[in-house]
């Protein structure tokens, strides 16, 4: 199965950069692409060569919530993703998680939703438990369509990733578990730190349907030549 790769640029990128990114992206033979920019160029980065997917949307369709933007307006862009739960935009509470996904179900928003830890890897009954906390929010959801980012917070910017044996693990936990208690069949894709050196053993992993990629992404260079390793 081809592998799926999704692109985080976080708050990053010129109008002018975004625009090069596309062309170059385009220019390309990539498939199985999926694009995250800032909000703010989500209309503009708009291609058939790939689907977009907003960093994050606030969980009202309308209303007063001045600097917000609902999953009901990014659906109108064309946006078929949103991030939901990624570990820079959880709030203290994580309340406002299952009403993310509650819209973006209500507005046919795929959500691509972030579990993670802050523990060590080698304590892997703890790392299960926290799954199982993070996963609950599916309870009670009828979610059709959903991907799942493990992305363990702190793999995430830091150059370091959990090991090969942990990643497979915790991929056919999350698998289990997702089939097993909420009867759901997803793709789940490994996020934090991928860039060349790691995509093609990550990649090579049969429980990784993909990765999710932040700084290593934001050269469309880069992106391509990491495709390049696992096509
Ligand atoms: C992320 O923030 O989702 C991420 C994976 O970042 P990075 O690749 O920079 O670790």
């Amino acid at each position: 199965m081809d592998k799926l790769i999704v692109t985080n640029f976080k708050m990053n990128l010129s109008k002018e950069e975004v625009l090069e990114y596309k062309k170059i992206v385009e220019n390309s033979d990539i498939k199985n692409l999926i694009i995250s920019p800032s909000n703010i160029y989500l209309d503009l980065m708009s291609s058939n060569k790939y689907d977009l997917c907003a960093q994050n949307g606030y969980y009202e369709d309308f209303g007063t919530h001045t600097g917000e933007v609902s999953f009901k307006q990014l659906k109108s862009l064309g946006v078929k993703y949103s991030l939901i739960g990624h570990s820079e935009t959880r709030n203290m509470s994580n309340e406002d998680i299952p009403l993310k996904l509650k819209a973006c179900i209500n507005n046919g928003i795929v959500p691509i939703l972030c579990v993670g830890n802050d523990i060590n890897e080698k304590d892997t009954s703890k790392l299960f438990c926290i799954l199982d906390k993070e996963l609950k929010i599916l309870s009670g959801l009828k979610i059709n369509d959903i991907i799942i980012a493990y992305e363990p917070t702190w793999a995430i910017g830091t150059g370091v990733t959990p090991s090969l044996e942990n990643i497979k693990s915790v991929h056919t936990y999350i698998k289990n578990v997702l089939s097993k208690v909420y009867n759901i069949k997803c793709k789940v894709i490994y996020g934090g730190s991928v860039d060349m050196s790691n995509i093609k053993e990550i990649c090579s992993i049969e429980e990784v349907d993909g990765v999710l990629i932040g700084s290593s992404s934001l050269n469309p260079n880069n992106l391509l030549k990491m495709y390049n390793k696992i096509k």
